[in-house]
């Protein structure tokens, strides 16, 4: 059975490269132009400067994973329908920022796995997350032991890291993780709260709210199958953009011209499409 669209057998998926699990998608591509959109609305930190969106891969599982993470959104969406919350499995997209020690994503070539344990973005790509392994890269746990993620992709790129190796990535480029999130109810906090390995009963996750003892919004999960990655994003500053071969003429040629009605067509046609794909509202 395939489970859905990220599945390693889906027809969709049929012409990545041999044994790769990432799939690039093309500029054009609706989902895209979506996550990079989610990537810019999500960049809050004023200092930051906002950086450019250069590749987003499609991040592609074995039907097996798929599954129990399925299981686990209905099992949510029936228990939050009982307890009558209207968001039902409450199904967001949201950033994790980790540790790379190869060149995974650094071009379209890029595209396997490497086999290194250090490496926690291909170790994630790989299995999904594991909630036993929070805290490897980063010590401090605001609210306990799980899988965190968040909406703000400048916080997320804060743990973004190119491990112990220091490898050298062509034109500074970074990468995140955007993921498939069952939030399902959320329990909102504003203060710290290091000794939680669950969230409170009636509770899926853990929402860390701006204003106290956090600057940016944070969203904790505390089991495995609650999420999984969807799509891996490349990015790097403004100056790292790879140049276009410069057409030498003598001629003066008009400025190409934009079919806005082109570019408003793919945009809803992007929300359509991720409105069919998650079936409720995405992480703003
Ligand atoms: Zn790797």
């Amino acid at each position: 059975m395939i489970v859905d669209e990220f599945s390693l057998k889906h027809p969709d998926n049929r012409h990545r490269r041999r044994s790769s699990r990432i799939l690039p998608l093309d500029p054009s591509d609706p989902i895209f132009i979506q996550v990079e959109r989610l990537f810019s609305k999500g960049w809050r930190h004023r200092q930051k400067i906002r950086p450019v969106v250069q590749r987003v891969f499609k991040i592609l599982s074995s039907d097996e994973s798929l599954e129990a993470y399925a299981i686990h959104k209905s099992q949510v969406q029936a228990f939050n329908l009982l307890s009558r919350y209207k968001k039902g499995a409450n199904e967001q997209l949201c950033f994790h920022g980790t540790r790379r020690s190869c060149a995974l994503g650094d071009d379209s070539n890029q595209v396997f796995l490497c086999n290194s344990t250090e490496c926690s973005l291909c170790c994630i790509i790989r299995g999904s997350f594991d909630v036993a392994k929070c805290g490897t890269v980063n010590s401090f746990k605001r609210f306990g032991s799980g899988i965190y993620t968040t909406s703000c992709s400048s916080k997320a790129d804060d743990y973004y890291s190119a491990g112990r190796s220091r490898q050298q990535h062509p034109r500074n480029l970074r990468v995140l993780l955007l993921n498939r999130v069952v939030v399902g109810k959320p329990h909102n906090r504003r203060h710290n709260a290091t000794h939680m390995n669950q969230p409170p009963s009636g509770y899926h996750s853990v929402v860390g709210l701006p204003g106290v003892d956090l600057n940016y919004e944070e969203t904790v999960v505390y089991r495995n199958d609650a999420i999984r990655p969807a799509y891996l994003v490349v990015y790097g500053p403004q100056s790292s953009m790879e140049q276009p071969v410069e057409v030498q003429s003598d001629v003066l040629l008009p400025p190409p011209s934009i079919n806005q009605k082109s570019l408003a067509r793919n945009a809803s046609k992007a929300h359509a499409l991720l409105s069919a794909l998650f079936t409720t509202p995405l992480a703003v």
